[in-house]
């Protein structure tokens, strides 16, 4: 049987109906429901000459051998956040399946291809995403801190893992999965609203945000709201308020993407008839590009010290988080564009905000790339996220032709 992306879409809807209500999909790793979703998964593929592996890290995997060892993977994860959307993750799968059982029937390929179903990728009970493909990738590194995690009732993570068959210490020894990888694949729903915007379904994901996260905190002096003039004041927000504006040219003036956000300022004392004393202050930035990256944390730096100085406040930045950013495989961008104009007729490159498993496995070394597909109104992480069902197909097929493109790639010594 050819390739049928309907089946995708009707698949789709029937896992949302398995493990979804009026609220939405509540597919949560390490749980019942998320269980369920895997032994369904599992049927689905029965029976298409797949053999299924669970491994140290409770990752999902389904092997389609080949005449290689040398395998094309294509990746994505059933898990969602509580009342979440219908396709974040599990399209990936689906269309992975679909492209699985097309392979399959045309006989054993000249490459293993392998469907991976990656372990909590959300982190939605424990706030640790991308759980099983950073154990893959050997990028887990916080073994110490995972094991104090607990969830909304206290239950420990090592506690939950383990009820799923899950040993924490032994998760990293799921790095084996990658020795044969010689390319990953993944398709996802964009979550954002730049291909709706310019009415394209699909794009190319050129590779996934740098991010750097600081805590800012603005020091002034408290005094009263009646008795101080303007002039004397020593106004902890008033700094937090320059950089809150600044950072929004910075941003513009960076282009290519490029974002800044301050998500919050908490102000002490906080009453109404205090000048603030101190503000804190979060800011997110963003950039596919690491020298860009730097340069809009250099600027912000700088914006800060001269505001402090406008207004005769202390300034100090500290260091919440940072990931560098993830560049996903020239050869591998170029065979995804090529299947998007295939299947759509006019492709767009953009970068990803959000990370993915792919950036994990990326990191490890393999090869790698994705594509998206137009998410209506750039919604997800909610039951209103949606995609149009042609979209959805022509995502199935752009899937399909990027994975024959790499399997070809690969069986003639292309990839890692
Ligand atoms: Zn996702």
């Amino acid at each position: 049987m050819p390739l049928d992306p309907r089946r995708t879409v009707a698949e789709l809807e029937e896992l949302r109906a398995l493990t979804g209500d009026e609220d939405g999909a509540h597919r949560v790793a390490w749980t019942e429901t998320w269980e369920r979703a895997r032994a369904w998964l599992r049927e689905k593929l029965a029976g298409a000459g797949v053999a299924e592996e669970v491994d140290e890290a409770g990752n999902q995997w389904f092997t389609l051998p080949g005449a290689s060892e040398r395998a094309v993977l294509i990746g994505g994860h059933i898990d969602s956040v509580p009342n979440g959307g219908w396709l974040d993750g599990a399209l990936n799968v689906l269309a992975g399946v679909e492209v699985v059982r097309r392979i399959a029937e045309e006989g054993s390929p000249p490459v293993t291809v392998r469907l991976v179903n990656w372990a909590d990728e959300e982190g939605a009970r424990f706030g640790r995403s991308l759980f099983g493909s950073s154990a893959a990738a050997g990028s887990m590194a916080d073994q110490d801190e995972l094991r104090q995690l607990t969830d909304r009732d206290g239950i420990e993570l090592p506690a939950a893992l383990a009820d799923h068959g899950v040993d924490l210490d032994s998760a990293l020894e799921a790095r084996r999965q990658l020795e044969s990888a010689a390319a990953y694949l993944e398709l996802h729903i964009e979550q954002g609203p730049v291909l709706e915007s310019l009415d394209l379904p699909l794009g190319v994901v050129l590779g996934t945000f740098g991010v750097e996260r600081h805590r800012i905190t603005w020091r002034g002096q408290a005094a009263h709201a009646g008795s101080t003039p303007m002039a004397q004041r020593r106004d902890a927000l008033a700094g937090a308020a320059k950089l809150a504006l600044e950072i929004r040219d910075i941003a513009k003036r960076t282009g290519d993407g490029a974002v800044c956000t301050s998500g919050g300022v908490v102000c002490k004392p906080g009453i109404v008839t205090s000048v603030v004393e101190t503000a804190e202050q979060l800011l997110d930035q963003r950039h596919l590009h690491a020298g860009k990256l730097a340069s809009m944390l250099d600027q912000a730096r700088e914006a800060s010290e001269r505001f402090a100085a406008e207004e005769r406040v202390d300034v100090e930045w500290e260091r919440i988080w940072s990931i560098e950013p993830i560049l996903f495989d020239e050869t591998l961008l170029g065979f995804c564009e090529e299947a998007i104009l295939e299947v759509a007729g006019t492709s767009h490159r953009l970068p990803s905000g959000p990370l993915h498993d792919a950036a994990e496995v990326a990191r490890a070394g393999v090869p790698t790339v994705m594509l998206f597909v137009q998410s209506l109104r750039g919604l997800s992480h909610t039951k209103l996220e949606d995609t149009k069902p042609e979209h959805l197909e022509l995502a199935v097929a752009a899937l399909d032709r990027l994975t024959a493109n790499t399997i070809v790639w690969v069986a003639g010594g292309g990839g890692r």
